[in-house]
């Protein structure tokens, strides 16, 4: 039987064609209150799209843990043999949402498991590294990369102007021009954990970690001129790929892999392991195998599923802790606060955002709490109490961090090397992504002054003198 068409509030409605007016040339009445409910709705259809990452496509999936590293973490989602529920987004950094999937960018991949010990959100990129390494850098970096407050358009002026600045930044900016920076759908990238973490073992020992995941359906890309002739046909191609695949029953997966570094060789290592712009060398800290995780369900509401899912790196769970990485611990902070304003202060009740596990809380009211008091007993709102509320549980509390200092300001570009590792991705490359990687960055370079594009080159230089020259030779030739 057809159901019942009525108001928010379940009152049936009669006519949901014909507006109420006083005779059919008269004038409409207030008391068609239906009618002011509709386009009172479609006034408020739309939230604030994210600031960074508006462009997303996401689905369900699996987290499957195939090997034993219980040395190292107490975490239960990663405890050999369990199978965990997920939601994954990933997504542009720079375009709004309705930008174009296949535009050259780094893509965000951002997954959130469903623990028995509460949400763990995993919010990565599909590079290693970024842009900068302090966030005092973040808003400004952003700023190069949204539209010009004047001319309202995209600014390679600004992004080359702040790169030839941020020296740090060019580790990222040369994964940006290579082939990764234009991969041909979300399956068809790695994810990175990219900030250190930490992992803590049943007997509260710390090691940094970092996550990787490995697609399985290898790496593909799109040369520049693909990427336009695709964006052409049609500008939703990362959601048709991921959308399509999933729909078929074809459910892309990603190995889960991670590296491990002892507590005590943070302070050694030529680099510091809590910069984001570093990789921790696979020669000196190999991949450990960890598990898999798949795709293999596409949201049946794209806006409460995908839209509204709010991913944190402040969500962790026992077994696994943050570092001292500054952007990570920036993030911790503005992750969560850009969801109380996009989302509203309860975005953790949101049916996508809610835990799996019991949730005991002293926060209270406001906005859409629909969940009412979470404190585990009626007399208790606050905390302590003698009516029996929840308490904390010591025995969650992570080892002391050894690691301190004095606190001042310290200049993160004093001494660091910010041109070895690029140098060592620009050099295990082959002839043709050298070629492709010189002569993408050529096109992004297009309308820059050319004193701003000379001292970005003073920079490529220093990386390698065959970077600046392979770069100079394919400006050249764009005439
Ligand atoms: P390895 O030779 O062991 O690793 C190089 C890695 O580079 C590969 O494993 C692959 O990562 C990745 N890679 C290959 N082509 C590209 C590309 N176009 N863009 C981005 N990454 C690419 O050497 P090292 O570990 O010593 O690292 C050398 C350089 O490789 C680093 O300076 C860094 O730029 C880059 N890299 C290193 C990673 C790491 O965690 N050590 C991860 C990714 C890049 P993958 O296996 O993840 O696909």
């Amino acid at each position: 039987m057809t159901k019942k068409l009525t108001t928010t509030a379940g009152n049936p409605i009669a006519d949901n064609q014909n507006a109420l007016t006083a005779g059919p040339r008269g004038p409409l009445l207030m008391q068609d209150y239906q009618l002011i409910e509709k386009l009172a709705h479609q006034n408020r259809e739309r939230i604030p799209e994210r600031v960074v990452h508006a462009k997303g496509w996401g689905a369900h999936g699996t987290l499957s843990i195939t090997h034993d590293i219980s040395q190292y973490t107490k975490a239960k989602v990663l405890a050999k043999g369990t199978q965990t529920p997920m939601i994954c987004r990933f997504s542009t950094v720079a375009g709004e949402m309705g930008a174009a999937d296949n535009e050259r960018d780094v893509r965000g991949f951002a997954l959130k498991f469903y623990t028995e010990e509460g949400n763990w959100d995993m919010v990565g990129n599909n590079t290693p590294v970024f842009f900068l390494r302090d966030p005092y850098k973040f808003p400004d970096f952003i700023h190069t990369q949204k539209r010009h407050p004047r001319t309202n358009m995209r600014s390679p002026t600004a992004m080359w102007d702040y790169w030839g600045q941020s020296p740090e930044a060019l580790h990222q900016v040369t994964i940006l021009m290579s082939d990764r920076g234009c991969p041909v759908s979300p399956m068809h990238m790695n994810g990175y954990g990219s900030h250190t973490y930490s992992l803590i073992s049943a007997d509260n020992k710390r090691v940094w970690v970092k996550f990787h995941f490995k697609t399985q359906q290898g790496h593909e890309f799109l040369t520049n001129a693909e990427s336009s002739a695709k964006i052409g046909e049609t500008r939703e191609g990362f959601q048709e790929e991921l959308f399509g695949a999933i729909e078929a029953g074809n459910f892309p997966k990603w190995d889960v892999k991670i590296q491990v570094m002892q507590e005590e060789d943070a302070g050694n290592t030529p680099y510091n392991p809590f910069d984001l712009t570093k990789v921790w060398p696979h020669g000196d800290y190999p991949l450990i195998d960890v598990g898999v995780f798949e795709l293999n369900r596409n949201a049946d509401n794209y806006f409460a599923e995908i839209e509204t899912a709010a991913y944190s790196p402040s969500n962790i769970v026992p077994g696994i802790g943050f570092s001292p990485d500054k952007v990570l611990q920036a993030r911790i902070f503005s992750y969560a606060d850009a969801h109380r304003y996009r989302l509203g202060t309860h975005y953790e009740q949101l049916p996508v955002n809610r835990p799996v596990c019991p949730v005991h809380t002293y926060h209270k009211d406001g906005k859409m709490n629909v969940m009412g008091p979470q404190t585990g007993a009626g007399d208790a709102f606050y905390e302590p109490n003698s009516f029996g509320g929840a308490t904390q549980s010591p025995e969650f509390a992570e080892p002391a961090l050894k690691i301190s200092g004095d606190a001042d300001r310290y200049n993160h570009r004093d001494g660091n090397d910010d041109y070895s590792q690029p140098r060592a991705l620009h050099d295990l490359m082959d002839d043709g992504q050298r070629a492709r990687l010189y002569s993408n960055t050529a096109e992004a370079m297009a309308g820059v002054p050319e004193d701003i594009i000379n001292t970005v080159l003073g920079h490529y230089d220093k990386i390698s003198p065959a970077y600046g020259d392979g770069i100079r030779a394919a400006r050249a030739k764009l005439g």
